[in-house]
C-alpha cells in the first residue's frame, strides 16, 4: 500500500473519529490529552486546542484521581481493556444533559471503556478512553425503579387513611407472629371498631363518615410507636400490632385510644359530631396456634366490648 493511500486512510479515520456519537479521548502515560474528538468538544465546550497536552484530571476535577490512575495503570501494565458502567459510577466527566425527552436528569450518564493502544513497536504508551452516552437507558431504568417503589407503596396503602391496608397489615402480623414463635418475644394485638358508625353515615352523610374514619386513623398513628404497625382492617375496623409489648402496655394504649376518641369532637355544618370506639386485645402470652387465630382472639374480645355496651376495652381470655 502506498504512503499516499496510508495518508488518505488516516484522514478517513480521523473524520470517522470526529463524526461518531461517542466520546473519544487518547491519553498518554501522564494522563495528558492527545486526542479529543468532536463529541468531547461539543459536550465540554472545550476545543481540542485548549485541552491538547493538558492533564485530564486537572481539567475535570470531578474524576476521582486515585481510582482513575489505578484503572489506567492496569490497562497500561496488562494491556487489557477495562470498563465501568453507569450503575457503578454515573459518569466519568460531568456533562450536562440536554436531551429533550429525558431532560429530567441533570447530567449525562456514561459507560466508559479504556482501551490500550500499542505503538508500532508493540509497547503500550497510550490509552483510548471511550465515553458512551447512556442517559436514555439510565433514565428509563431509574424511572422504572421509582415507579416500582411508588407502586409498591400504593399497593400496601389504604387510600382513605394512608394506613397500611388489610393485605399488607396481615403480612406484617404473620411476620410478627413468626418472630414470636421463634424468639418467644412478647406481642399484643389490638383490634377496634367505631361504635354505631352506620348512624354516623345515616345522620351526617358518607363524607362525614369518611372524615370520622380519617380522624380515627390519625389518632391511631399519633399514639403508635415506630415499631408498632397500624392498619385499616375493614370499613371502620382497625388493627394495631404491638411487638415486644405485653398485656399491660397494650391495655394502656387501648385505653388511651378509647379516651381520645371519646374526647374528639368536630363540627359538620350546624352539628357537633362525636363518636366512640370499642376495642379488643389479644396478647400472645396465653398461647395461640396461628396468626389467623390471633386476629380471631382480638376480634372476639372486641365483640365482648360491643356486647358489654361499647366504648370500652376487653381482653381475650381463653376458655378455662
Ligand atoms: P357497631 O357499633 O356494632 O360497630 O355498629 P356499626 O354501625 O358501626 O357497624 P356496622 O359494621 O354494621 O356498620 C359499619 C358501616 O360502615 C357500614 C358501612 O356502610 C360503613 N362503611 C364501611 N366503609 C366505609 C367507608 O369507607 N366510609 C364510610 N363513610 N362508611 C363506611
Ligand atoms: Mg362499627
Ligand atoms: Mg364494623
Amino acid at each position: 500500500m502506498s504512503a499516499a493511500m496510508d495518508m488518505k486512510e488516516l484522514h478517513w479515520l480521523l473524520d470517522i473519529i470526529h463524526s461518531i456519537d461517542v466520546g473519544v479521548v487518547v491519553l498518554d502515560r501522564q494522563l495528558n490529552i492527545k486526542v479529543w474528538n468532536a463529541f468531547m468538544e461539543n459536550h465540554s465546550g472545550l476545543p481540542f486546542d485548549s485541552v491538547q497536552d493538558k492533564p485530564l484530571l486537572t481539567l475535570f476535577p470531578e474524576i476521582p484521581a486515585d481510582w482513575f490512575r489505578r484503572k489506567l495503570e492496569s490497562v497500561l501494565a496488562l494491556g487489557n481493556r477495562a470498563f465501568t458502567i453507569w450503575e457503578q459510577r454515573p459518569y466519568l466527566v460531568r456533562f450536562r444533559n440536554y436531551q429533550p425527552i429525558t431532560g429530567v436528569e441533570e447530567h449525562m450518564f456514561q459507560n466508559v471503556s479504556l482501551i490500550p493502544l500499542a505503538s508500532a513497536t508493540g509497547t503500550v504508551e497510550h490509552v483510548c478512553v471511550i465515553l458512551y452516552d447512556v442517559t436514555d437507558i439510565a433514565t428509563s431504568k431509574r424511572q422504572l425503579e421509582q415507579a416500582n417503589i411508588t407502586l409498591e407503596k400504593l399497593s400496601r396503602t389504604d387510600m382513605l387513611t394512608q394506613l397500611f391496608n388489610r393485605g399488607y397489615w396481615e403480612e406484617c402480623l404473620a411476620r410478627e407472629f413468626a418472630r414470636h414463635k421463634r424468639y418467644h418475644s412478647e406481642a399484643s394485638l389490638i383490634m377496634f371498631d367505631i361504635d354505631h358508625f352506620k348512624k354516623v353515615n345515616d345522620t351526617y352523610g358518607h363524607q362525614v363518615g369518611d372524615k370520622v374514619i380519617q380522624l380515627v386513623a390519625a389518632l391511631l398513628r399519633k399514639n403508635l410507636r415506630t415499631t408498632d404497625v397500624g392498619g385499616r382492617y375493614g370499613g371502620e375496623e382497625f388493627g394495631a400490632i404491638l411487638p415486644d409489648t405485653g398485656l399491660d402496655g397494650a391495655q394502656q394504649l387501648a385505653e388511651r385510644l378509647r379516651e381520645q376518641a371519646e374526647a374528639l369532637c368536630f363540627r359538620a355544618g350546624e352539628q357537633e359530631v362525636r363518636f366512640t370506639i370499642s376495642l379488643g386485645i389479644a396478647d400472645l402470652s396465653q398461647g395461640c396456634p396461628t396468626y389467623k387465630q390471633w386476629i380471631e382472639q382480638a376480634d372476639k374480645a372486641l365483640y365482648d366490648s360491643k356486647h358489654a355496651g361499647r366504648n370500652r376495652v376487653s381482653v381475650f381470655m381463653p376458655a378455662a
